[in-house]
């Protein structure tokens, strides 16, 4: 691209953000873009300079700068539901581009910068709810006793890891034999690891690592978790001094929990639990005060540490296993137990939410995208245990002639996710706001600031937060629509890389924006927070 070309491209771009950046300087160029191929480039030339360039970016900024929106062609209408009258209308033939862009809605960040954000935002604010209140959760959640939990998986083979206080990765204490294992590897490794370094996480030998139990641990380890939350809620009852059929009189147990992948690529769930008291309607109880948070952490320990799940081999030929969680359980009571990374400090509740957010989107960005030795060899694993299930399945015929059931069945659907099948990010029901209710709420969010937008009048989201998080049924309208899935994407690469710049641009924004916030002392919290992307 000449000097001249590029220099009407990022002058022309700040059109991206109409009125949407006030007061914000980019210290860089206008637009970042990266190095483009010759096509590319002129595909980025040709949009901009585009008659219908306009439309387009008020496109891009509608979907939020997603990176690959679905384009729908349609109707709809929205419904009176007491009079039957049509009170709004709108069809994709009245955008300028001929189509409606809807928000491609994905976790990870590397498909979608925008979209992830979002989710990453609902995240936040769903756990913090849950532990400081708000979003339509009491603040009386706070008082209850709540613990920060890690359970992680068992060894299935020494990996090369970090070591705490600097010690070396692996010395082998002197009651284990010879330094060498049977495929002649040595069986301990004596370097300080760097942080980056691509041997954390490979097992010393992969001869001697048990592949097959840990791809069996995976596939059950989201049926671990549910017996662990049986398992606990079972102490709870017996702490208290009530059968476990009746501790819902008295009180309940919540949890938030995210699941994410180590670098042995096995999952590992961080939970937050909070004690909650007699079920009600509403949930959230203040909690009776018979148990507090260091009583419910060892609670938590104990429940990880003892509980059992007996599972069958993928075939006659595969044993069948005793799967548990790995011996190193940490859970603390959040207010009063020191953090990790400073000890100085207690783990206070916006910290763990903070925590367990980043989590959550680590987790739903960093998954699939590990390609080493290890992750392969799980992976083949993977594949070639669902190929065993199937065989024994088709073997075993059900007495209708179908193939038996075998629980190793969708096994080979799970290939990408070594075998997990679970959620990266799962509550229970009355720990905190749903998703669903946060997402809905940012529409009517959205919906309420065009208006304003449009009529001038000024907007305090803040004093309508009841009424954006009300429940769907006391919606008075309906809204029909017919709609036809065209494509999804941008419709050039060019398009795409301006996306992503709008993208990371917007993100930057973002920061500038949490910044200045920080700085300012008359911040009001919760001040439109997290109902805007
Ligand atoms: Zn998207
Ligand atoms: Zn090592
Ligand atoms: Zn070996």
């Amino acid at each position: 691209m000449s000097t001249r070309t590029r220099q009407a491209v990022t002058n022309t771009l700040p059109a991206l953000f109409p009125d949407c950046l006030p007061g914000f300087t980019p210290t860089g160029a206008l637009l970042e873009l990266p190095p483009l191929s010759e096509e590319c480039a002129r595909q980025v030339t040709d949009r901009v300079l585009a008659p219908d360039f306009d439309a387009w970016s008020e496109a891009l900024a509608r979907v939020g700068n997603c990176a690959r929106p679905v384009r729908l062609c349609g109707h709809s209408e929205t419904v009176d539901l007491a009079t039957g009258e049509i009170v709004a209308g709108y069809t994709s033939a009245s955008e300028r581009l001929g189509v409606t862009h809807v928000r491609c809605g994905n976790r990870r960040a590397s498909e979608c910068l925008s979209c992830s954000r979002v989710y990453a935002g609902d995240m936040f604010h769903l756990i913090r709810a849950g532990v400081t209140g708000g979003k339509g959760v009491p603040e009386a959640v706070a008082d209850n006793p709540l613990v920060f939990a890690t359970l992680t998986g068992p060894s299935f083979g020494a990996v090369h890891g970090r070591r705490d206080h600097h010690n070396r990765c692996h010395q082998l204490p002197g009651t284990e034999p010879g330094p060498l294992c049977s495929h002649t590897r040595r069986r301990d490794c004596h370097l300080r690891h760097g942080e980056d370094d691509p041997l954390l996480g490979q097992p010393l030998c992969g001869g001697c690592y048990d592949y097959a139990s840990h791809v069996v641990w995976q596939w059950w380890a989201p049926d671990l978790w549910r017996r662990f939350t049986i398992a606990l809620r079972r102490l709870v009852s017996h702490a208290i001094g009530v059968p476990v059929t009746r501790l819902g009189e008295v009180a309940t147990v919540q949890y938030a929990k995210v699941a994410e992948f180590q670098l042995r690529g096995l999952v590992h769930f961080h939970t937050l639990v909070r004690l909650d008291g007699p079920r009600t309607p509403d949930g959230f109880a203040p909690a009776s005060g018979t148990l507090d948070a260091t009583g419910l952490a060892l609670l938590v320990r104990r429940a990880a540490t003892t509980v059992r799940l007996t599972v069958p081999g993928v075939d006659v030929d595969d044993p069948a296993r005793v799967l548990a969680f790995g011996r190193q359980v940490d859970a603390r009571p959040v207010r009063t137990s020191r953090r990790t990374d400073d000890p100085d400090r207690v783990l206070d509740p916006e910290q763990v939410a903070g925590y367990l957010a980043k989590y959550a989107t680590k987790s739903a960005t960093d998954t699939s995208g590990t390609d080493n030795p290890h992750h392969r060899r799980i992976r083949a694993t993977t594949r070639a245990l669902a190929g065993r299930a199937r065989t024994a399945a088709a073997a075993r015929p059900s007495t209708d002639g179908a193939p038996g059931a075998n629980p190793y069945e969708l096994l080979g659907r799970w290939v990408h996710m070594l075998g997990f099948r679970g959620h990266f990010a799962s509550k229970s029901r009355r720990y905190s706001v749903t998703l669903g209710v946060l997402r809905r709420a940012r529409r009517r969010a959205q919906a309420l600031i065009a208006q304003s937008r449009d009529s001038g009048r000024p907007l305090n989201l803040a004093a309508l937060e009841a009424d954006l998080l009300a429940d769907e049924d006391t919606e008075t309208t309906l809204v029909i629509g017919d709609w036809r899935y065209v494509g999804s994407g941008w419709a050039t690469d060019g398009e795409r890389v301006l996306a992503a710049a709008a993208a990371a641009r917007a993100r930057e924004y973002a920061q500038w924006k949490a910044d200045q916030r920080k700085g300012s002392q008359e911040h009001v919290r919760g001040q439109g927070d997290g109902w805007t992307d």
